[in-house]
């Protein structure tokens, strides 16, 4: 799969995401990260890509013609234009659901602002999805992005070495994840439950099972609803 992600911060990418799981997954061909800088696009002399608002108000606007230029780099002649993902707060709020559709894209476009924004024209023209990564307000957009690309590359088949641990894990069937136990047995008096060393491969399924609906009935009551309410309709 192929991440674009549309920046003036480009080495906040390629520094974020070139580690662990994401690293490997890239040297094995899996995925591709491909920052590109926003300014490179400027017809500014100076290198400008911001400006005041109109209308006036708090800080720089970024402004039209550099974002539209670039991302017209990445999507031009091809048949099949990648979906445009402008990082909002203003967008929908990000989630596993999201994160599986996502994954059954072959590219992506990640469009990043900064300082209090991009023209609201360039959006209109280019940006196909608006997300969000929670209600709260960031400097720019790269983290938003690096959150999503890390959350979908898991998802890819081939990133992850064991394909169950991503099936396993919490939201997967609106249940957060049983409690995990490594060595040693016993740590600071506490052992690990019995039932993990016992080798029986359906109690442990049951024993995890319950532990799942029990922390999320607990941890995540509006989630555990929606699991009666599937589980109902089965
Ligand atoms: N003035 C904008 C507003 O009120 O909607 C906020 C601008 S914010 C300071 C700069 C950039 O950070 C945004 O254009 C967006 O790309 C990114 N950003 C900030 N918070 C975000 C969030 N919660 N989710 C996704 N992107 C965010």
């Amino acid at each position: 799969m192929k991440f674009h992600i549309l920046t003036l911060f480009p080495e906040m990418i390629e520094q974020g995401l070139n580690n662990s799981i994401i690293k490997r997954a890239a040297e094995a061909g899996h995925l591709t990260i491909n920052a590109v800088n926003i300014r490179d696009f400027t017809l500014d002399k100076h290198n400008k890509v911001d400006d005041y608002p109109y209308g006036g108000g708090a800080g720089m606007l970024m402004q039209a013609q550099p974002v539209y230029d670039a991302c017209r780099s990445l999507t031009e002649g091809k048949e099949k234009k990648p979906r445009v993902i402008f990082m909002t707060p203003q967008g929908r709020t990000f989630h596993q659901e999201m994160a599986k559709e996502f994954a059954g894209e072959e590219e992506l476009i990640f469009l990043c602002g900064h300082y209090e924004g991009i023209d609201e024209r360039v959006l209109e023209e280019i940006v196909t999805d608006e997300v969000s990564i929670g209600d709260y307000v960031l400097t720019g957009g790269e983290l938003p992005a690096m959150v999503m690309i890390d959350t979908i590359a898991r998802l890819i088949p081939g990133v992850l070495n064991n394909q169950d641990s991503a099936e396993e894990e919490s939201f997967s069937g609106n249940l957060l994840e049983y409690p995990q136990y490594t060595r040693p047995e016993v740590w600071m008096d506490k052992r690990v439950p019995e039932v993990l060393l016992s080798g029986h491969h359906a109690n442990i399924a049951k024993w995890r099972r319950e532990q799942s609906e029990e922390r999320t009935r607990v941890k995540r009551p509006d989630m555990y609803e929606k699991y009666l309410e599937e589980k109902k309709r089965k």
